[in-house]
């Protein structure tokens, strides 16, 4: 029988990225990959944490043991080094609730005012963690520990000084790719994926989800 295998992220740019990379990794066989919605899960972490790691855990826990499902959850973010590692985990929730999108980017680049592009790095941080009963041994799978297992993703990059680009979602129009003369933004759907922070943490998943598609 085909499992399932909970994307648990009310996140619509982040559910449309991962059903495109484990389809591309020729998951979407293994597993019919299925949304918080589609199980109809109105549940709402709290994202308790104060690192990734410790929020991408709270969040796959939580959902696998309400959904009873494979469960892969995330906790991602930008951390800007010239504002001492801000917006972090509360990328989402910069400046408060009223703001959107839009709003979160406007508010990085007046606190990014006067600051001169080599001292604008930045990385986009992303942690996974794997939860269920489908990991439990015996035997166990290598890397996992207690039903769970978490694989962290890294891109390195700057804060433009203005947007540019139209596709992804969050703080893709200043997030600048000196390699590419790009922001991610401006990348195809696919082109991100190759080099992204979640395409990274999801591919030191890979091993894993093979082993579970094959109990
Ligand atoms: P959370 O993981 O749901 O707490 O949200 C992470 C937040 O970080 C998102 O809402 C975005 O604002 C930001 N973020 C994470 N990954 C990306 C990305 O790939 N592009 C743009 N913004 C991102």
């Amino acid at each position: 029988m085909i499992k399932k295998l909970l994307v648990a992220t009310h996140n619509s740019g982040k559910v449309r990225e991962f059903s495109r990379m484990l389809s591309a990794m020729g998951f979407d066989v293994a597993f019919e990959i299925v949304g918080l919605d589609d199980l109809g899960i109105d549940l709402d972490v709290e994202e308790a944490g104060t690192t990734f790691e410790e929020n991408s855990v709270l969040k796959a826990r939580a959902y696998a043991a309400a959904s009873g499902v494979l469960t892969l959850a995330d906790d991602s973010g930008l951390v800007v080094d010239a504002l001492d590692g801000a917006p972090g985990v509360n990328s989402a929730r910069y400046g408060g609730a009223k703001l959107n999108d839009e709003g979160r980017v406007q508010l990085l680049l007046d606190n990014m005012k006067g600051v001169p592009g080599w001292d604008r790095t930045a990385r986009f941080v992303a942690v996974l963690a794997l939860a269920g009963a489908e990991l439990q041994g015996p035997p166990e799978i290598p890397g996992v520990q207690g039903g769970l297992v978490t694989s962290e993703g890294v891109l390195e990059g700057a804060i433009a000084h203005q947007p540019i680009g139209a596709n992804g979602f969050g703080y893709d129009p200043v997030f600048w790719l000196a390699s590419r003369t790009k922001t991610t933004a401006q990348l195809t759907g696919p082109e991100k994926d190759a080099i992204s922070h979640r395409g990274a943490a999801l591919r030191g998943l890979l091993e894993t989800l093979e082993t579970v598609s094959k109990r």
